[in-house]
């Protein structure tokens, strides 16, 4: 029996996380708050000298929900980490080269007389008088003018329209969790996994190299791309999604910053055979060249990326191969994959950090009183990770297909590739109509789905009937009306370098 269970006397199911990346000490941290000493001994094992992939720096709003949760105070979270503040992603040459568009954390404008915003703003475009759509949106205005304040909870406010996330050291993060994880009861084993023993449950037990066996009720996979147990012990398959998302390869380098303000937004510019991202933190600039194998060399990607740099280089590029797609079985037998064990998709809306926690989140609502899952949760589990990883992978799927660009042979790929069934009925949707997705379970709201399309210039053929029947000259005062507002708002807000100097100074206070 396992040393932890003997020595508590504790009949307590025990949960092994396996793996101590961003996934395995954000699974650690979550279930040490949730249940560890109370509920479950919860014990992670992770090998120095394996190591983490070590990228993943830029995040979507949800993130905050699990600080929040876990009671961590965002001061000291964003001095720990050396964050910086996030109100969306700038996307360059994505549509036509030359282009540029914002992917905001928030709302354009509300909606008029019962129907949407966009429709309106349609309506102006249709006949020439449209303020830009960006002017509609405060974060949009906000990131551009490199300002940042907390949104407002007053739902009257113009403050209240927007979100926002966070760019920090992955590493910085994980080990702040960790900090978090053991002070909560986890239990931390350094070893690397050399075998995963079967048993009637599904996993047995793990051995380590120095020898050590140790058992678990629950394991959860944290292994990264490896996939130990899900996929090296239970073979739960993987679901290629590579003809739609070609991107396989990333160069990753961290630079000096230029001189000048810390954005409030990652940026994302296409380049001949993927795109660069540019990720501000406190104390550098996180890069990175994702790029297609099928259509450029690793080494011609790498000196792109070189090239493109703002400042100096402080480490060598580094090379991580990957493979679009996710786990068949997310929950098999009794091992739960969260994080790249459980599958990826391209870090272009920075969504790998919200699979993860969607994982969790699940597997706290999900989890078994005796560690043992019965058929029917596994099924749920694997319900609900499938269905967001598809909406994920549709979303990425549309920046890369609603281009006019075919000047390389990789957009010409893209452009032209056979799309999701999915895909294809929202897609037909809006051309026809302007209809956005909308639906309950699912990250991406309609106002992410309008940034995109707009901002790579597919447009509706149509409005909708009723604002065609509205005035003309109502409509439009009723639209600038609220671009004057954003203007207002944004010209308000506090420099974004302002906001985290006085953030950072509190928490060292
Ligand atoms: P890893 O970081 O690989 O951790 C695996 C852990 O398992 C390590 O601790 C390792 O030591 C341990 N391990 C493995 N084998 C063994 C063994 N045999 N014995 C013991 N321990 C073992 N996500 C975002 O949300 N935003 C981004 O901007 C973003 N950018 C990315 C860019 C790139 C190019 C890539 C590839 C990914 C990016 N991601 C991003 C994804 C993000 O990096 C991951 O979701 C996140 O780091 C979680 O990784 P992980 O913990 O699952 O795996």
């Amino acid at each position: 029996m396992d040393k932890a269970r003997t020595e508590a006397g504790s009949t307590r199911p025990r949960v092994l996380v396996v793996g101590g990346g961003t996934a395995g000490w954000m699974t650690a941290a979550a279930l040490g708050w949730a249940f560890a000493g109370r509920m479950a001994d919860v014990t992670l094992v992770e090998s120095e000298a394996i190591g983490t992939v070590g990228v993943g720096e830029a995040t979507v709003p949800h993130i905050r929900y699990f600080n929040q949760r876990l009671g961590i105070d965002e001061s000291e979270f964003v001095r720990e980490t050396r964050a910086t503040f996030k109100l969306g992603i700038e996307f360059r040459d994505w549509g036509r080269i030359g282009d540029s568009y914002i992917h905001p954390f928030g709302d354009f404008g509300h909606d008029i007389d019962g129907m949407p915003f966009h429709q309106h703003w349609l309506k102006l475009h249709r006949h020439g008088v449209a303020p830009p759509l960006e002017a509609c949106s405060l974060p949009i205005l906000a990131a551009r003018a490199d300002r940042f304040a907390p949104p407002a909870s007053d739902p009257r406010s113009i403050r209240s329209t927007y979100s926002y996330a966070y760019q920090f050291d992955a590493g910085l993060y994980a080990a702040f969790l960790r900090r978090y994880a053991e002070a909560r009861g986890v239990r931390r084993v350094e070893g690397k996994v050399v075998e995963v023993e079967r048993g009637p449950a599904g996993v047995a037990a793990i051995r380590l190299d120095d020898g050590r066996r140790i058992e678990a009720d629950l394991f959860v996979d944290c292994s990264g791309f490896r996939g130990l147990l899900i996929e090296g012990a239970l073979a739960a398959g993987y679901e290629d999604w590579t003809d739609w998302l070609p991107c396989d390869a990333a160069w990753a380098v961290p630079c000096d910053a230029a001189p000048g303000p810390r954005a409030p937004y990652t940026r994302a510019t296409a380049r001949d055979a993927g795109w660069q991202w540019r990720i501000p933190l406190q104390h550098r600039v996180g890069n990175g060249y994702v790029f297609s194998t099928r259509f450029a060399e690793p080494d011609v990607a790498r000196a792109a990326l070189l090239a493109n740099l703002e400042g100096d280089p402080r480490a060598e590029p580094k090379l991580l191969r990957f493979k679009a797609g996710r786990r068949r079985r997310q929950w098999a037998d009794n091992v739960v994959a969260i994080g790249l064990s459980s599958g990826f998709l391209e870090p272009l809306e920075s969504t790998s950090i919200h699979l993860i926690q969607l994982g969790i989140t699940k597997l706290i609502e999900l989890f078994p009183a005796n560690g043992r899952a019965d058929p029917v949760v596994r099924a749920e589990f694997d319900r609900a990770m499938s269905l967001e990883y598809e909406r994920v992978r549709d979303f990425l799927v549309l920046h890369y297909c609603a281009t006019e660009r075919d000047d390389t042979p990789f957009w010409r790929y893209v452009r032209t590739m056979k799309l999701p069934d999915t895909l294809v009925d929202w897609l037909a949707a809006f051309r026809a109509r302007g209809v956005v997705p909308s639906y309950r379970e699912g990250m991406f709201l309609p106002a992410s789905w309008l940034a995109v399309l707009f901002g790579q210039r597919v447009v509706p053929s149509a409005v909708h009937p009723l604002v065609e029947a509205a005035d003309l000259k109502q409509t439009q005062a009723s639209v600038d009306a609220v671009a004057a507002a954003c203007a207002r708002a944004a010209a308000a807000m506090q420099l974004h370098d302002d906001h985290l100097s006085a953030l950072v100074t509190r928490a060292a206070a």
